[in-house]
């Protein structure tokens, strides 16, 4: 659960930098690798830099993807600043003006348009530009694909959502377009400056190989059956991330080898389209921990509560999707203080945070062999949707140290 590197550094941090979260670049790198290798040749990888946009993680990033998926004119400007050249697919439901503007200006590889107004709005926009290249441009669809709803268009593909962590195709959402409103977007792109290269869609997160598999197969079916009966010479299917990432079992991987041969059967099944993912969490959240130290542990109507440095205004992660966040105990054994150390012995024990608010939770009452104030504890898992998804100015406790590991 820790990097034995990273535990020597976590233990040899000054206290006075602590919380710290420290992220090992080359363990990213080689696991970004790892990912490559198991994709089929011509299908693309980005990464959904909101699920950590830290600049070290994108460089570290870039030799092994294909692109980044950016998902507001923040990160679109961002992303471009800190890995130039590489491609940009500009998503997200609520894109303003001057937004859409900047996409053009910084000559976005693609957008991925999300309304009919939205098209418009981008189309107008291209209109004012008449001497440059045309806008590349998918539409980002809301199949139905999860058990038991859909619009009886279709039934391939039923129940596959089953068990997804969060299902978002298929039901009423603000993201993407239902499967007729996409095809009334197709007159409208007539006679304008955009080019559409084919359909995005981002329909489930926390899937397992062989559930995403079906939602990919769903996608592309989809886009197929809307290409060859308009016409349009589509060439690109991007079907999303969602990659599934296990908290409660640090230990286990998305299963990457079989989404990789499944996606070779599909781009198989499927020539002349260009098949691209962009997972974030499933790339990033390995990459990364958030070390601390124990600052008290007390008992409390009978339950043990170990208060750490920190908490979840720096890493809300645990709070957000409701889970107790792995970690690992990092013994400390000097205590400088003339009374008896704090400690909770062969018990459950919770793990809270310095905020005044019983949300404050990290892990709660798991069982540890000892635990003492002053012990540092460096939660895994920590490198996608921490620190960035975390409301940092709660109770203004200081901002933890960055470390990265080269
Ligand atoms: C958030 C997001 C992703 C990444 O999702 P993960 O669960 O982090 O893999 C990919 N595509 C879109 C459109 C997203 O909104």
């Amino acid at each position: 659960m820790i990097l034995p590197r990273v535990a020597r550094h976590a233990a040899g941090l000054p206290g006075g930098e602590l919380p710290a979260y420290v992220y090992d670049l080359a363990a990213l790198a080689g696991h970004a690798a790892e990912v490559r290798a198991a994709l089929p040749p011509g299908t693309e990888l980005y990464y959904a830099a909101k699920a950590n946009p830290a600049p070290e993680l994108l460089q570290a990033l870039a030799p092994h993807v294909s692109g980044f998926e950016v998902a507001s004119g923040g990160e679109l400007a961002h992303v471009r600043k800190a890995v130039p050249g590489l491609p940009l697919a500009f998503g997200g439901p609520g894109k303003t003006e001057p937004e859409l503007r900047l996409a053009l200006d910084l000559g976005t590889e693609r957008i991925h348009v999300e309304s009919e107004s939205e098209l418009r709005l981008l189309a107008a926009l291209a209109a004012e530009r008449p001497g440059a290249a045309p806008v590349d441009v998918l539409l980002r669809v809301n199949l139905p694909v999860s058990e038991g709803e859909g619009d009886g268009e279709s039934r391939a593909g039923h129940g596959e959502l089953a068990g997804a962590a969060l299902a978002m195709g298929g039901r009423p959402s603000p993201f993407g377009l239902d499967p007729r409103r996409a095809e009334a977007c197709l007159p409208l792109l007539r006679g304008t400056r955009l080019r559409l290269r084919g359909i995005h869609a981002h329909l489930a997160s926390g899937l397992p190989a062989p559930a995403l598999l079906a939602v990919a197969a769903r996608v592309t079916a989809w886009a197929r059956e809307l290409d060859t009966g308009h016409g349009l010479g589509l060439d690109e299917v991007n079907v999303g991330g969602g990659m599934a990432v296990d908290y409660a079992r640090p230990h286990t991987r998305f299963d990457w080898a079989a989404y990789g041969a499944g996606l070779a059967e599909l781009a198989a099944a499927h020539p002349g389209y260009t098949l691209r993912i962009e997972p974030g969490r499933a790339l990033a959240a390995y990459c990364g921990w958030y070390v601390t130290e124990v600052l008290d542990v007390r008992h409390s109507h009978g339950e043990a509560f170990a208060v750490v440095r920190g908490g979840t205004h720096h890493m809300r992660t645990p709070a957000a999707k409701g889970h107790d966040h792995p970690f690992t105990v990092l013994s400390v054994d000097t205590w400088e203080r003339p009374w008896p150390r704090p400690a909770a012995l062969d018990e459950p024990v919770t793990l809270s945070g310095q905020l005044c608010t019983p949300k404050d939770v990290l892990a709660r009452a798991v069982p540890v062999a000892e635990l003492r104030a002053g012990d540092r504890i460096a939660f895994a898992m920590a490198g996608a949707y921490a620190w960035n998804i975390s409301h940092h100015e709660f109770l203004m406790h200081p901002a933890p140290a960055f470390r990265f590991l080269s």
